[in-house]
């Protein structure tokens, strides 16, 4: 990593950046897209423990009309220039609400947008020529890319008369791809189990207890895992795990492999813990006590949050995805920045938010922050200071870093405990110019700007 870090491109980088600053050129990512592909190789650093880099790929209400593939393939390129080494598309087969479904209602698992059935050929976001057109350039780019998962609940079946409840269920699924039709029996209550941990709304709520339910998900050599795995997906993100056995998790991954994370929406990072324990420690999971964290932090302006709270993040690190908003969860909020900086400069697996990224925020204060998670952040963390409006810790890595985070309206400057030893360090998010020497006891005084950060490491 230092090589890189030393390499006369970086500076380059940061000129970039200062200039971009001054000058308001409109686009410097693309100078520094071609500089950066032809100094170093980014989808070999994507193999670094820890600096993995996602985006998530869509929100909540992205346009319809099967245009959406398309619009990430325009965008990959210059994701992986970036540094971003994974994007996270949303569940990508046809569902019940056909051409307006976000993807969390599954009908087909096997229609890509290349059946006409929903009202629709193409789902939400494309055909699947478009879909694999976008898995292949990402994959050109340097990028995974990881599909969405809803293996709780389907949605749209016929009604059909089901002797497990006596009554009538909407549980006759007979898909147009003509793989994976699924009756009563598939659903609970079933004859193998009357329900698992939990249901999704109003939906049907898939069996894995069934065979053949597990042979369709993951089990045999046409199993959604398969195909999926086949089209291109390189690694899974689990909806709503809590709504099922952790095995089935487990199971797929041992069937198909590849990064996993799974949506266990809780702020209590021991029931996460546990989850992932119970599952068998093959999968991550996101980060949701380090949002409420940063929630806490910055919407109701209490730092002290990210020292005192838990978070996967702190507690497994190498099992945490963390992230700032997504498209459940997408507040706009002053010093959104800095929340970006907490997670860039923290253990975890960051993931960024599309809209944050390409609409709302700053986005060369976010191609810095993802330099910054690549090449510096390193280490376990120790805090060194927090109180409501400020929060200072170090990464102790090599090279390691200092994050200085200021929420308060003015700049602030405080004396902390470096990693170095009468060594110069510069703020590498260019908010604060200048260098300045640690002592022979590894101390400094640094500053950061009001409503903003600074993150220190050496020359
Ligand atoms: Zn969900
Ligand atoms: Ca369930
Ligand atoms: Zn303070």
């Amino acid at each position: 990593m230092s090589t890189i870090r030393n390499t006369g491109l970086f500076i380059l980088f940061i000129a970039i950046l200062g200039s971009c600053r001054k000058s308001e050129v409109p686009s410097p990512q693309m100078k520094l897209v071609a500089d950066k592909s032809e100094q170093f190789d980014v989808s070999s650093l994507a193999l670094i423990p820890g600096k993995s880099v996602m985006i998530q790929g869509f929100y909540w209400n992205v346009p319809t009309g099967g245009t959406w593939w398309g619009v990430l393939q325009g965008k990959v390129a210059s994701w992986g220039s970036a540094g971003i080494t994974a994007v996270w598309l949303p569940p990508s087969t046809k569902c019940e609400s056909g051409p307006n479904s976000v993807g969390y209602d599954p009908y087909d698992y096997f229609d890509f947008g290349n059946f006409n059935q929903k009202s629709t050929t193409e789902t939400r976001y494309g055909s699947k020529t478009e879909l694999t057109n976008l898995i292949t350039a990402a994959h050109g780019a340097g990028l995974q890319v990881y599909a969405d998962i809803v293996m709780n609940h389907n949605g749209g079946g016929a009604a059909q008369a089901n002797p497990n409840t006596g009554g009538t269920t909407n549980t006759s699924f007979l898909p147009a791809s003509g793989l994976f039709n699924r009756g009563y029996n598939d659903f609970h209550p079933s004859t193998f189990e009357t329900a698992d941990e939990g249901t999704f709304s109003s939906y049907v709520d898939l069996c894995h207890a069934n065979p053949y339910v597990q042979g369709w998900c993951y089990g045999n050599s046409n199993s959604i895992a398969q195909t999926y795995k086949a089209m291109g997906y390189d690694g899974w993100r689990f909806d709503f795990v809590p709504g099922f056995h952790s095995w089935v998790v487990k199971n797929w991954i041992a069937a198909a492999g590849g990064f996993s994370v799974a949506e266990y929406w809780n702020s209590n990072v021991t029931t996460i813990q546990n989850w992932i324990i119970g599952e068998g420690n093959t999968t991550s999971a996101f980060d949701f006590p380090c949002y409420y964290a940063l929630e806490e932090a910055f919407i109701n302006n209490n730092l002290t949050a990210l020292s005192t709270y838990a978070m996967l993040c702190k507690s497994n690190p190498s099992k945490a995805v963390t992230f700032v908003a997504n498209h459940d969860i997408n507040n706009i909020y002053t010093n959104k920045l800095s929340a970006y900086a907490f997670i860039m400069a923290h253990e975890g697996t960051p993931c960024l938010f599309y809209r944050d990224y390409e609409e709302w925020l700053d986005k060369s204060k976010l191609n810095n922050l993802i330099w910054i998670n690549r090449n510096l952040a390193a280490g376990t963390t120790t805090v060194l200071y927090a109180d409501n409006d400020e929060y200072i810790a170090r990464m102790s890595g090599t090279p390691g870093l200092v994050i200085y985070i200021n929420n308060s309206g003015s700049s602030l400057s405080r004396s902390v405990t470096t990693n170095w030893t009468s060594a110069g360090i510069k703020d590498y998010t260019g908010n604060v110019t200048g260098t300045l020497t640690t002592s022979s006891a590894k101390t400094v005084t640094i500053n950061a700007p009001a409503n903003s950060y600074s993150i220190w490491s050496t020359l």
